[in-house]
């Protein structure tokens, strides 16, 4: 059998997929490939699985260039907005991704964003940095609190009730959540108010953060409409897919102070952002790390390879999404 991994991942997954003596090619440039450069890497080469990444645009050209014996496309991650799936369904192959084992570190990313941003903390990094500390001030770099709070959960799913978990058991805060789904089993393990529409959730909440799948449904579902019906004082948290919100409707609310601040892993163009948010003091980026830790991208290797050795075993893979 033999593999194609479209770059260097974390070894664990790879040497599993090596001990069961399968031939596992790693594509050589440490870089997402262009469109080209995959199908030319998969093309006549006779891969039974290829391994890929959420920065890979799969489509109906890429499987056909793997050819039919290829049966698996095991994504590494647990979005698959990366793929087209009608293509996959129409060719028989499996598409697979990578979820629960990244669940805690990307619901913890989200509270260190949230609290980072809220206590003005990359501020006060800069502020250090530069020199600018004179003394303890009453009045310097005020924040605020997450504690007693209310914190919107959009996206009730795996991350989005681990970071409630973490909200409403370590700070008190009140949690309200609007999803496609009610849980009323949450709802009373957490003291939660479900909404049945987002808008309300936008009026009432102080952190609002963001967990769905990218959609069509949910493509720009936070918009400049909906930026104007937060708080004043609410801080905006995205870790779920950039193109959710509107990126240029959040930079216009920022830097006009519609809401009080943003802390965003996720970008609508990556790796580009938005042009200006880079000088505006209430936000925080980070470079789509939250599930970026060593442990996580280990356990996101080893899930991947689980997945392609039961394809090849025979078996149902554990995370097929198709
Ligand atoms: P999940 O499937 O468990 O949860 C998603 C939730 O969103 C579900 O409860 C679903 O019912 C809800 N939902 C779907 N469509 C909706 C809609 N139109 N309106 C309201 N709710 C809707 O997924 P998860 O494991 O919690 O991951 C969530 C997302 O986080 C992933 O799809 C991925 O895009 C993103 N993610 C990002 C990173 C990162 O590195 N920043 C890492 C992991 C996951």
């Amino acid at each position: 059998m033999k593999i194609f991994i479209t770059r260097q991942i974390p070894d664990q997954g790879i040497t599993m997929l090596k001990e069961k003596g399968y031939d596992v090619v790693i594509s050589l440039h440490d870089r997402v490939l262009l469109k080209e450069e995959l199908i030319k890497a998969l093309k006549g080469n006779g891969y039974d699985a290829v391994l890929c990444l959420l920065t890979d645009h799969i489509n109906a050209d890429v499987f056909d260039a793997a050819g039919p014996q290829c049966k698996i496309f095991a994504n590494y991650a647990v979005g698959f907005d990366n793929i087209d799936l009608k293509a996959a369904k129409e060719r028989n192959i499996f598409i697979t991704n990578t979820p629960d084992v990244l669940t805690n570190t990307v619901a913890e990313h989200t509270f260190t964003l949230m609290l980072a941003i809220s206590h003005r903390i990359a501020e006060a990094d800069r502020f250090m940095r530069g020199g600018e500390y004179k003394g303890w001030a009453p009045m310097l770099l005020l924040g605020n609190d997450l504690s007693g709070k209310v914190v919107g959960i959009v996206g009730l799913g795996r991350i989005g009730s681990r970071v409630a978990h973490h909200a409403q058991k370590g700070f008190d805060a009140k949690i309200i959540y609007y999803d496609i789904k009610r849980n009323e089993e949450f709802e009373k393990e957490f003291f939660a108010e479900f909404k049945t529409n987002i808008d309300n959730l936008l009026e009432e909440t102080d952190f609002v953060s963001i967990h769905v799948p990218l959609l069509d449904s949910t493509r720009h579902l936070i918009n400049a409409e909906r930026l104007n019906k937060m708080k004043r004082s609410a801080y905006l948290i995205n870790t779920s897919r950039g193109p959710v919100v509107d990126e240029k409707a959040l930079f216009n609310a920022l830097k006009n102070k519609i809401i009080k601040g943003a802390a965003i892993d996720v970008f609508e163009n990556e790796p580009k952002f938005e042009k200006g948010l880079e000088k505006l003091d209430n936000i925080i980026m980070t470079p789509h790390i939250a599930s970026g830790t060593e442990e996580t991208r280990q356990a996101m290797s080893r899930l991947a390879a689980e997945n392609i050795i039961s394809v090849f075993e025979g078996k149902e893979p554990p995370n097929a999404v198709l």
